[in-house]
């Protein structure tokens, strides 16, 4: 595998394979990698020719300190384990590199799409997001690009952003990898104790009794038992939303739209947690 820290090594790179009609997958991390990216990377090589990952723990998009400085950074794990499994090339930048002059926000109309759920509780960081995912875009120049249902506001937004800005580059979603037990991978597990990881199936127990319900309930009164369910010692929930699927936005009845998903996040052990569930599809 090759890994590439400049914008310049890695394009000269796509260029060449581009030249001779390979087509170009690209997955977008913040590193940490498990079972859950490896998933994206075996998509991205079943459907394009050369797959190009990055590792960039993008800062704009955290707006909390923290957050940003205990993010876990295991690289020479995370270049094991692409190289294990078959990626071609991974893009490995400073923030210098990606960010070269001050980053500047995107003109893009979001509408009520990222004023809700992540949106609400993390102000600012869809718009972090959409600025690293359309600043790799315009340098990777991917023919399709892989993300993970597990972020479902994120991939929306995304898929937004490439429609609005006419971006020639198909957005492929993946289903959420978990744990045996159900856990949804994610890189901040590992700063999970064993205990915690444990009692963290109780987000995709929720999940899942959610499901069984609809038939029988109203959207409000599921969000209301699921946050109840979600409270129990050691959990802080922030929301369990019940949207509509296309809009993000909450429904009344279970009939308002094709498209239901419960969207969660919770707190545990210090760390935030998040999860969803597609209802009804
Ligand atoms: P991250 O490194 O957390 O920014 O994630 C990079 C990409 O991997 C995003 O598109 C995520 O949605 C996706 N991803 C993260 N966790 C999982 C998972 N458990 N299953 C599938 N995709 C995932």
């Amino acid at each position: 595998m090759y890994v590439f820290k400049t914008v310049k090594d890695l394009q000269n790179y796509v260029a060449n394979n581009k030249r001779e009609g390979k087509t170009v997958g690209f997955t977008p991390t913040m590193g940490a990698l498990h079972e859950g990216h490896m998933s994206l990377l075996k998509v991205s090589k079943d459907n394009a020719d050369l797959s190009v990952f990055s590792i960039f723990v993008n800062p704009t998009q955290f707006n909390d300190e923290e957050d940003l400085k205990k993010y876990p950074r295991p690289i020479i794990a995370d270049i094991e384990l692409l190289e294990e499994n078959g990626c071609d090339a991974l893009f490995l930048p400073s923030v210098e590199e990606v960010y070269p002059n001050d980053p500047q926000p995107l003109n893009l109309d979001l509408g009520a799409l990222d004023k809700v759920m992540e949106g609400e509780f993390r102000p600012g960081h869809f718009a972090g997001v959409a600025q690293v995912v359309k600043r790799l875009l315009d340098i990777v120049l991917p023919d399709q690009l892989f993300m993970g249902q597990k972020d479902f506001q994120q991939f929306t937004i995304i898929q937004t952003m490439i429609n609005q800005l006419e971006i020639p580059t198909e957005l492929v979603v993946c289903p959420i990898m978990r744990t045996k037990s159900g856990l949804a991978m994610s890189s901040r597990n590992v700063r999970l104790s064993e205990k915690g990881r444990k009692e963290a199936t109780l987000l995709s127990k929720t999940l899942k009794a959610a499901k069984t319900k609809i038939d029988s309930s109203t959207p409000d009164k599921v969000e209301k038992w699921a946050m109840k369910e979600l409270s129990a010692p050691g959990f802080e929930p922030e929301y369990f939303t019940i949207v509509d699927g296309h809009t993000l936005q909450p429904i009344k009845e279970f009939s308002d739209t094709d498209y239901v998903v419960a969207c969660l996040a919770v707190w545990l052990e210090g760390v935030r947690l998040i999860d969803n569930e597609i209802l009804k599809s």
